[in-house]
């Protein structure tokens, strides 16, 4: 008789937010499809509910980890750095007790900012993996800042001739499109970056990413990191898996089907983007004078100081009951499948970026804050399938944007490479292709258990 294979145990630890949650729950997926058991540890704030994607993963929860309320007094960055303040030790508990009852695991996942898992890693001498949900020149971006002068570095930041010149070595990111954020002072963040890069202790980085889209970045960290760095994305190619964390309105599928195709703007600003009434406003009359449909996500509370859309002015209602369709939220994968969509206005969360590269849409770039700016930035000028609206906001820029992308050659030209490179991503997760082959080889370390943990001792 033939003896029962008892899987291995892989144990992810993802940030509690959509853009981060989604990618790691992807990861999971894929690994289980490799035979792993997969364990995701999560914070009592935003946790995914076993769907039937999941139904044999084991979902445990960090104790006395913090909680909605918390994010809305604390704000996202300090938020982060008490999460990891307040996990570390009852992780470390939750990960000993694992260990005692599932016995072998074959190493801890974590997302790169939950960085309070690499000491209870080190001290159960388990193989730590870092995966970074973010682009690899993102992540190239984190580790130059990382090592900056915090003094110099805001001076130049706030020396408005700076901002448009290009940041030595990282071409061609300026000053303006490095990944600083919105969520907090320049120094508390380059202190998470410090952490976020440390990689001393860990065996292996993941990257949702492919070579296909950045060669460059990924051949920098291969160099600089010391360890092995696996592109395996886009993962929503690889292995997709519905981990929304909230509930998606599909009745803008049907909405779409009545439309005419490639005609439609989607417009979604991602999980985390607030957007203040006045420009809001300014997208709303840019929409209204292009004459092109739209589908319009708008996240109750995305608006500043509103509940939902009660500042949108009537005539707009009026408008959109024409040719718009507002939801809360939407199969955001799908929408974009949809053959009626034209084009996609994004903040350029990577997420966002990679499911519209996906699927061949180009897009209109409005970031907000950290990665975006990178993402739009590549999107424009190294991809050249973006648009990307900077400075102030108004309608006119608006409407011009949508009828280059929509309407005008030189949107037809960036949905042809948008297209080009749908298919270079798809090439890359399916069999034979530069991802697959990466998440093949990570499988592998894994089999060669003492390679993974040579970190601890070196
Ligand atoms: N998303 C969605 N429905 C929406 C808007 C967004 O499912 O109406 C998903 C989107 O598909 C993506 C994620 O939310 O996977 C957002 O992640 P991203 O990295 O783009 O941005 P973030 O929310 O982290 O700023």
């Amino acid at each position: 008789m033939e003896e029962k294979r008892v899987k291995r145990r892989i144990v992810l630890v993802p940030v509690p937010a959509q853009g981060h949650v989604t990618p790691m729950m992807q990861l999971g997926k894929a690994l289980h499809l490799k035979g792993f058991s997969i364990t995701v540890f999560q914070t009592q704030y935003n946790r995914v509910s076993s769907s039937e994607d999941f139904s044999d993963f084991h979902f445990l929860t960090i104790p006395g980890s913090l909680t909605d309320s918390d994010l809305k007094n604390l704000g996202a960055l300090q938020f982060l750095i008490k999460l990891n303040q307040t996990c570390e030790a009852s992780f470390k508990h939750c990960l000993g007790q694992l260990l005692q009852e599932a016995g072998d695991i074959a190493c801890v996942v974590s997302d790169e900012y939950m960085y309070f898992t690499k000491s209870a890693s080190k001290e159960f001498q388990l193989p730590s993996v870092i995966f970074s949900t973010t682009s690899a020149t993102a992540f190239v971006c984190r580790s130059v800042l990382a090592k900056l002068n915090p003094d110099k570095f805001l001076i130049d930041m706030n020396d408005p001739e700076v901002q448009d010149k290009v940041f030595p070595g990282l071409h061609p990111l300026r000053y303006k499109d490095l990944p600083t954020s919105a969520f907090g002072p320049i120094e508390s963040i380059l202190e998470v970056y410090t952490e976020v890069v440390n990689i001393q202790t860990a065996s292996a980085v993941i990257i949702n990413s492919a070579s296909c889209l950045e060669s460059s970045s990924l051949a920098w960290l291969q160099e600089e990191l010391q360890v092995p760095v696996y592109p395996i994305g886009p993962l929503h190619l690889a292995a997709s898996a519905c981990s929304s964390l909230l509930e998606e309105d599909r009745s803008c599928i049907e909405w779409l089907n009545k439309q005419k195709p490639r005609s439609v703007i989607y417009i979604s600003l991602g999980s985390l983007a607030l957007i203040e009434t006045k420009d809001m406003l300014e997208m709303a009359w840019g929409l209204s004078n292009s004459n092109q449909p739209f589908l319009w996500v708008i996240r109750p509370g995305s608006i500043r100081a509103s509940e939902w859309t009660e500042s949108l002015p009537e005539e707009f209602s009026e408008l959109v009951a024409e040719r718009g369709y507002i939801v809360k939220w939407a199969p955001q994968v799908e929408v974009l499948k949809h053959p009626a969509v034209g084009g996609f206005w994004s903040h350029c969360g990577w997420n966002s970026t990679l499911e519209s590269i996906g699927e061949g849409v180009p897009m209109i770039c409005r970031p907000f804050t950290a990665d975006q700016r990178v993402n739009a930035r590549y999107l424009e000028t190294v991809w050249r399938i973006g648009i990307q609206l900077e400075g102030e906001l108004g309608k006119e820029s608006v409407e011009r944007a949508v009828k280059r992308l929509v309407m005008d050659e030189e949107g037809a030209e960036m949905r042809e490479r948008a297209m080009d490179l749908k298919e270079k991503l798809n090439a890359s997760v399916r069999s034979g292709g530069s991802s697959c082959k990466s998440l093949a080889d990570f499988v592998s370390s894994l089999e060669t258990k003492s390679s993974m943990q040579q970190s601890y001792s070196s």
